[in-house]
């Protein structure tokens, strides 16, 4: 069966999609079956491989207008699956609202495919709305990106391991965090530093952390818009680097 990963944190701009597109590749390069969801409306990681209009998109998949194998699109250059969303997306979450499943949609689409995948990643909007909640429900692991700036070391990590908790309780038991990656560290800063010492601390339990650490690296801002991942764009990058050694990271603590 394969690993259902979710990229999941209510605030916007801490790497979610970057480290979705890239852990994907990175995997897929080492010749794993990736499919990324793209669960945002702003479709963003759609844009990031090059899919920027889809016919056939996850909303389509979840109001039933088609079948998901239809809504599945192959990226040849990086050998991995992705299914793409639009804007239509939050229609969804209106429409969700007034299932009495309504938790259950993105979970109940992907069971017919997850046996064909080693890996299925599901990035989310920066919120904690229904959307969301479909990803964390419909995954078995949970990876956090957070950006290495003060208001990192704010509470909004409280409230959504809170939020997963609660998820886990009534919803989704066998979910679990896979952990928590630093991103866009900057070893220039000593706030950087102090921020993860900040964050580690105040969460309690150091194991929850990856040890990779995503630096601050203009080619992986500039990837996207050359619809490449950094494993292609600039596979030499520390970005690049670093992906691959989050991906080792991922394949080990997958196994435990
Ligand atoms: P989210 O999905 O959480 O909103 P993104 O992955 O879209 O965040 O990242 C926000 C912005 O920061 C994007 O423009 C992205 O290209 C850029 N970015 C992400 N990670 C890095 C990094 N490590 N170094 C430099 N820029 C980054
Ligand atoms: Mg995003």
């Amino acid at each position: 069966m394969s690993n259902v990963i979710v990229f999941a944190n209510q605030k916007g701009g801490v790497g979610k999609t970057t480290s979705a597109v890239n852990l994907g590749a990175a995997l897929a390069e080492n010749h794993h079956r990736v499919l990324l969801i793209d669960f945002d409306p702003q479709g963003n990681l759609s844009g990031s491989v090059g899919l920027f209009q889809s016919e056939k998109t996850i909303y389509h998949v979840i109001s039933q207008q088609c079948t998901i194998d239809d809504a599945i699109h192959h990226i040849d250059a990086v050998q991995m699956d992705i299914i793409p969303s639009t804007m239509d997306l939050s229609a969804a979450s209106l429409e969700l609202a007034e299932a009495t499943d309504r938790e259950f949609y993105l979970r109940r689409a992907i069971e017919p495919i997850r046996h064909l995948y080693d890996f299925i990643l599901i990035d989310c909007p920066p919120s904690l709305d229904l959307l969301t909640i479909n990803g964390i429900v419909a995954a078995k692991w949970i990876i956090t990106p957070v950006q290495c700036e003060f208001f990192a070391a704010q509470g909004f990590l409280t409230l959504l391991f809170n939020t997963i908790s609660r998820i886990k309780m009534h919803l989704n038991p066998e979910l679990k965090i896979l952990g928590v990656i630093f991103t866009m560290y900057d070893s220039r800063t000593r706030l950087a530093q102090e921020v993860i010492e900040m964050v580690v601390e105040k969460v309690g339990d150091p194991s929850l952390f990856f040890q990779t650490v995503i630096p601050r690296n203009v080619k992986l801002a500039e990837a996207p818009s050359h619809s490449k991942p950094i494993t292609l764009y600039a596979s030499n990058s520390s970005g690049a680097e670093r992906y691959r050694n989050l991906a080792k990271e991922v394949l080990e603590r997958v196994k435990k």
